[in-house]
């Protein structure tokens, strides 16, 4: 028995932080939705009660790091599933970019395992399972477009924004989510983002005021850090992008334009600064 997932990346339309829980995580607002740059999880049956990881990439563990192997070991210890898996990682989603890669390979591998296994576990509960990987791991799920809320677990499904393309540069650089976070002063943030206002323009199909409307709060820190990025961002407005953001912890910055031409014409221009370009459409 052999089968087959997408695991899509994440781009965040908005991301507040609302204060620091005493649990340590953050009390987040976000707006995510997804992309149509997925990595591909083939995850076969063994008869050995082991977990294998192979993949092409070779700058990511295959050991019990990897969060598609923890997913497979998550869900074997809670169902008592005495088989094995083998699962291939295709990773097309760049590592440690703020797009959710990880998370949403182990969300692949959870939804892959369910059927491959007929264990019928529920959404809700597989969420919830999800949600003990990684904060992301429960709208990797979910998929679609979504509010999140809590430390990003909760969420509440809204419509897809307008369709448009989704042209993303990952900077050669190494962003950790922890440091990101770690550095943040959630009491000390000056402009927090207009979630109301993207949901809103989403929910009119307002593209335009959707552009205006982004934000992510963890822009104080990383584009601080990292000039590289800001640069990045002023260069993807010069040339034309009509909205653009950072995506999570960075590095990666996304620019929405309406148009296929205007695409095209972004997608080339930033060929020149960087080596990770995407052009892609909103997974709707
Ligand atoms: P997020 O936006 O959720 O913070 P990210 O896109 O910034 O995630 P990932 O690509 O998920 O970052 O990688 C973060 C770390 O997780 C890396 O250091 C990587 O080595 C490790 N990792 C574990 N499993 C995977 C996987 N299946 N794919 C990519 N990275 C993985």
């Amino acid at each position: 028995m052999k089968v087959m997932e997408k695991a899509p990346a994440k781009i965040n339309l908005s991301l507040d932080v609302l204060y620091k829980r005493e649990d340590g995580f953050h009390e987040v607002e976000m707006v995510m939705t997804m992309v149509d740059l997925a990595d591909r999880l083939e995850m076969q049956e063994l008869s050995r009660d082991t977990i294998i990881i192979s993949s092409q990439a070779g700058y990511i563990p295959l050991d019990e790091k990897n969060l598609a192997f923890q997913a497979a070991r998550l869900i074997k210890d809670r169902y008592h599933v005495r088989k094995g898996v083998y699962i291939h990682l295709d990773k097309k989603i760049p590592v440690a970019a703020g797009l959710a890669g990880g998370s949403s390979d182990a969300a692949a591998a959870l939804r892959g395992l369910n059927r491959l296994w007929n264990l019928n576990i529920p959404l809700e509960e597989l969420k919830a399972l999800g949600a003990e990987l990684g904060s992301d791991v429960p709208f990797c799920i979910q998929g679609g477009t979504a509010l999140a809320t809590g430390r990003g677990e909760k969420l509440t499904p809204i419509t897809s924004p307008p369709q448009c393309w989704v042209v993303l540069a990952k900077p050669p650089l190494n962003v950790s989510t922890a440091d990101v976070y770690g550095r943040l002063k959630a009491s000390e943030i000056r402009r927090h983002p207009d979630t109301k206002s993207v949901i809103e323009a989403i929910g009119t199909q307002d593209f335009n005021r959707l552009c205006g409307s982004l934000g992510n709060v963890l822009e104080d820190v990383t584009l601080q850090l990292y000039p590289e990025v800001r640069q990045l961002k002023e260069c993807m407005q010069r040339m034309g992008a009509e909205g653009v953001l950072m995506s999570g912890s960075g590095p990666t910055v996304f620019g929405l334009v309406a148009k296929e031409t205007k695409a095209e014409k972004l997608y080339n221009g930033l060929r020149g600064f960087c080596k990770d370009v995407y052009a892609v459409r909103l997974l709707t």
